[in-house]
């Protein structure tokens, strides 16, 4: 549900995080993998990984900084109210200027932290806001003097320890935090009537070595949160690359190497899909087998390198002869390629194919044996599909080019010839 929340309330920074976690550069992803190698204890974020990580995790950190401030008023206001019931009227009036401090100290702490802000600010709004809130507890016990001097000094202590504990900032943060608290309570021991200056320094002590213990938790917490960071990284970093890696052997295991167009698995599977989809139902298709012309001989007269040539340029005009992108052709064999024009009636494949042969025949690629002329030429056996006609299977079809592109070949070649069923007899 917070996950949720999280990726739901995205603030510019959080949007330019989630980007920029997408593709890690690799210099970063370089930074990420040399700490990860080291120590875990030696793991310190910089430059661009300490940006990422404060973006990172800045909603969390806000949230919690917010809702333990909001805490804190809670607290203030509640003590405050139950005292006002079971002290009497002069202590509790001695306690409501230093009490009425935090409120609003607190507050604007909670609205500095509502939308990410630079560093510097967000370092004023916690250090102020911190020092004013255990000022204010500090001096509620101060001003009330007696038995509250002390109690007060104490709660001021526990409230700093929570702060050093939960809040995830910067260690230097906390050994602030750390610092003005121990101060406080050392400053205002020092002038409590009721102990002598040793016993005010031995109890700082004492309560400085608690706290020293609580930044050295934050500090572990801090390296281990730094950890788990650099580890989302790098799996998001491997993600990226295995996916590039699936996406480069997926083109290649559709593509014919030699043309660089599709290959004819590809085009199998492509026609399975859209025969699914309905092009076999009701939309209507045409299929046409192009086949170069005695091949053979080109590749024996000019040699197989040149025959190579002759098929990407070929491909090329078969190519950049069809109508927009939902055409579709394949290297389907040697020098046969598949056409399939989704929704096309017999005048678009008629007018595909004669483009097509047409553009091959000026392309003038030389083949002298052939019987047909000087240049390479093309035949197509086309089928056609009619729209809303009764659903033939793609092979069906390509059966019938097949089949008329055969009836090409015998009928002199270069030329495209549509199938024609035989003839009902009876
Ligand atoms: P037709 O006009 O009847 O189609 O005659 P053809 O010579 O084109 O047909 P045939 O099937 O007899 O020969 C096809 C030739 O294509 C035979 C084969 O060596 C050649 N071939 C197949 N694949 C390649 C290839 O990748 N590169 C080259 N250079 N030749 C290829
Ligand atoms: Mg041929
Ligand atoms: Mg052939």
């Amino acid at each position: 549900m917070d996950t949720h929340r999280e990726s739901t309330a995205s603030s510019p920074g959080d949007l330019d995080v989630r980007a920029a976690l997408q593709r890690v550069a690799p210099e970063v992803v370089r930074e990420v993998d040399r700490l990860l190698a080291g120590r875990t204890r030696h793991i310190r974020l910089s430059g661009e990984l300490a940006r990422l990580f404060r973006a990172r995790s800045w909603p969390q950190t806000s949230k919690i900084i917010r809702a333990w401030m909001l805490w804190v008023i809670v607290l203030d206001i509640v003590t405050l109210a139950v005292n006002a019931v079971l002290l009497p009227p002069d202590i509790v009036k001695a306690m409501l200027e230093p009490a009425s401090i935090l409120p609003p100290a607190a507050l604007a702490s909670t609205i500095a932290f509502l939308r990410p802000r630079p560093l510097w600010f967000e370092s004023i709004a916690v250090h102020v806001g911190v020092f004013l809130i255990l000022l204010s507890v500090a001096l509620v016990g101060v001003n009330s003097g007696g038995e509250y001097y002390e109690r007060h000094l104490t709660i001021m202590l526990f409230v700093a320890v929570t702060a050093i504990i939960i809040f995830p900032i910067p260690i230097e943060w906390s050994i602030s935090i750390a610092v003005l608290a121990i101060g406080l309570y050392l400053v205002f021991q020092l002038q409590n009537q009721d102990i002598a200056p040793g016993n005010a320094i031995a109890g700082a002590l004492f309560f400085a070595s608690g706290i020293a213990a609580t930044v050295v938790a934050r500090r572990t917490a801090n390296i281990l949160a730094h950890k788990t960071f650099l580890l989302e990284l790098r799996d998001r970093a491997r993600l990226a690359e295995l996916t590039d890696a699936n996406a480069r052997l997926e083109l290649l295991a559709r593509t014919d190497p030699l043309t660089g167009i599709a290959n004819r698995r590809w085009m199998v599977e492509t026609l399975k899909r859209v025969w699914g989809d309905g092009i076999g139902k009701t939309e209507g298709a045409a299929i046409l087998m192009c086949d170069i012309d005695h091949f053979k001989q080109l590749n024996d007269s000019l040699g197989h390198a040149e025959g190579d040539r002759c098929l990407v340029k070929v491909a090329g005009i078969i190519q950049s002869s069809l109508r927009d992108d939902r055409d579709q052709v394949a290297r389907y064999g040697g020098e046969e390629f598949l056409v399939l024009l989704p929704d096309a009636d017999e005048q678009d494949a008629k007018l595909v194919a004669e483009r097509i042969r047409s553009r091959v025949e000026t392309a003038a690629l030389p083949n002298p044996r052939s019987s047909v002329g000087a240049y390479v030429t093309v035949s197509i056996g086309l089928a056609v599909l009619k729209r809303g006609t009764e659903a033939v299977s793609f092979e069906a079809l390509q059966r019938q080019a097949d089949e008329a592109l055969y009836i090409a070949k015998g009928k002199g070649r270069n030329q495209a010839l549509f199938y024609v069923p035989p003839a009902k007899s009876g």
